[in-house]
C-alpha cells in the first residue's frame, strides 16, 4: 500500500473519509476539520447535512410563525458599513413610531392570526431603559397574548449603558414588564470583520456575555450569521465554533438562522455578492457543525423563496417567520414578500409537512 503521507492528494481523501465516517455516526465535527466541508461536491454535502437533520430531529416536518417586525426607529448612533437601514445611510428619511403607532402595527398583526412580534431599531441617541420598558408595557397590557421576541443584543447592551444600569438589571427589568425572549443578531463573531464593518457595536465578547445574561435570567434567544463581509472560510467556521460553544454552556438558542450579506446601498457596495451555492453550503454546513441546535431556518427573506425550498433538503428544518412587514433588509434593496399560503405551497412541494408554530416551536396547527 502507497504510504499517504508522501502525497498529498491521498492525504486529502484519507481526511475527507474520515470526516464522512464522524459526520454518518452522529459524531461531532472539529473547527479544524470543518474547512473542509466547503470543498465537498454540493449534493454530498446537502445529503449529509439532511442526515444529521434526521438525526436531530427525525420525521418532516417544517415549522414558520405568523410575525411582524416593527423597526420603531432607524436613527442609530453605531451607523455600521454593512447596514442600508440606519439614517445616515440615506435610503430612508430618519424616523421614530409612537407609541400608538406602534401598537396600531401589533393590532394588524393580531387581526391576522400572528402570535409573535420582533420590537427592533436603531441605537438611538435619546433611547434608555425607560423608553425601551415603556413599549413592552405597551404592547404587553394591550396584547398579552402576543410573544415578545424583541430587541438586540446591540441595543440591551447599549441602552444598559445609557441608563447607567447593569445588563442584568436591564434584562430584568424588560422580562419583568413582558419580554420573552431576545433575537440574537450575532452578525458575524469575528473582531477582524466587525472593527471594519461595525466598529461601534458590540464586540464578539459583549455578544456571549449577553447570551449568559438572558440565560441567568431564564430568556430564550437564536443565533444569525451574516457572512460574504470579506470573512475567509475559516473564519465563518470560527462564527459557528462561537456560537455552538455558548450552545454548550446556555442552552438558549432555539434557532440558528445564516443569511448572506445585500451589498446594495451599503459602504460596501463593492463586495461581490454570495452566491446560491454558497448559501446552500453554508446551510448545510452549519446543520452538520451546531449539533446542538435543533432549528435551522432558511432564509428566504434574504435568499429568495427558491433557494430557502432546496435548503430544506440540505438541512433546514424551519422557514421562519412571514413577516409580515420589514424594512431592513429592503433598505438594501432586497424585495422578497410571503404570506401564509404560500410557505404552506412552498414546504408542502419540497416534501416536507408544513406546521404553524409559535415561538417556542410548539406546534400550532398541522397542514398534513
Ligand atoms: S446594523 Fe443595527 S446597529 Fe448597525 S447601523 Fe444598522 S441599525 Fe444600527
Amino acid at each position: 500500500m502507497l504510504p499517504s503521507a508522501d502525497f498529498p492528494a491521498l492525504q486529502g481523501f484519507h481526511r475527507m473519509d474520515i470526516l464522512k465516517e464522524k459526520i454518518y455516526a452522529g459524531r461531532r465535527i472539529g473547527h479544524e476539520e470543518a474547512p473542509d466541508l466547503f470543498r465537498w461536491p454540493i449534493i454530498e454535502l446537502g445529503m449529509a447535512a439532511d442526515f444529521r437533520r434526521r438525526l436531530i430531529e427525525p420525521g418532516d416536518k417544517v415549522g414558520f410563525i405568523i410575525d411582524r417586525i416593527v423597526n420603531f426607529t432607524n436613527v442609530c448612533e453605531a451607523s455600521c458599513a454593512f447596514c442600508a437601514f440606519h439614517a445616515r445611510a440615506g435610503r430612508i428619511e430618519p424616523y421614530e413610531l409612537t407609541l400608538d403607532e406602534i401598537l396600531a402595527k401589533v393590532e394588524e398583526l393580531v387581526t391576522i392570526g400572528g402570535t409573535q412580534v420582533m420590537l427592533q431599531g436603531g441605537l438611538h441617541p435619546r433611547h434608555t431603559l425607560e423608553t425601551y420598558l415603556a413599549m413592552v408595557r405597551a404592547v404587553k397590557n394591550r396584547f398579552p397574548e402576543i410573544a415578545l421576541h424583541s430587541f438586540s443584543p446591540a441595543e440591551l447592551v447599549y441602552i444598559a449603558r445609557r441608563s447607567g444600569v447593569t445588563l442584568d438589571e436591564a434584562v430584568e427589568g424588560l422580562k419583568d414588564a413582558g419580554l420573552d425572549s431576545v433575537p440574537g443578531a450575532s452578525d458575524l463573531l469575528v473582531d477582524r470583520i466587525r472593527n471594519r464593518v461595525s466598529p461601534k457595536k458590540i464586540t464578539r465578547d459583549d455578544w456571549c456575555g449577553v447570551m449568559d445574561v438572558l440565560c441567568r435570567h431564564g430568556l430564550k434567544s437564536s443565533a444569525t450569521m451574516t457572512y460574504g463581509m470579506g470573512e475567509t472560510l475559516a473564519e465563518r467556521i470560527a462564527h459557528l465554533e462561537v456560537i455552538r460553544a455558548v450552545q454548550d454552556r446556555t442552552g438558549i438558542l432555539r434557532a440558528f438562522i445564516p443569511w448572506s450579506f445585500s451589498p446594495a446601498h451599503t459602504r460596501l457596495e463593492d463586495v461581490p455578492p454570495a452566491t446560491g451555492i454558497d448559501y446552500l453550503r453554508v446551510v448545510a454546513i452549519s446543520r452538520i457543525f451546531l449539533d446542538n441546535v435543533t432549528h435551522i431556518q432558511a432564509g428566504w427573506l434574504t435568499e429568495g423563496m427558491k433557494l430557502a425550498q432546496i435548503a430544506l433538503t440540505m438541512g433546514a428544518n424551519d422557514m421562519g417567520g412571514v413577516l409580515t412587514e420589514e424594512v431592513v433588509v429592503k433598505a438594501a434593496g432586497v424585495i422578497n414578500r410571503t404570506n401564509m399560503a404560500e410557505l404552506i405551497d412552498v414546504i408542502g412541494d419540497a416534501g416536507r409537512i408544513p406546521v404553524q408554530r409559535d415561538s417556542d416551536y410548539r406546534e400550532i396547527r398541522t397542514f398534513a
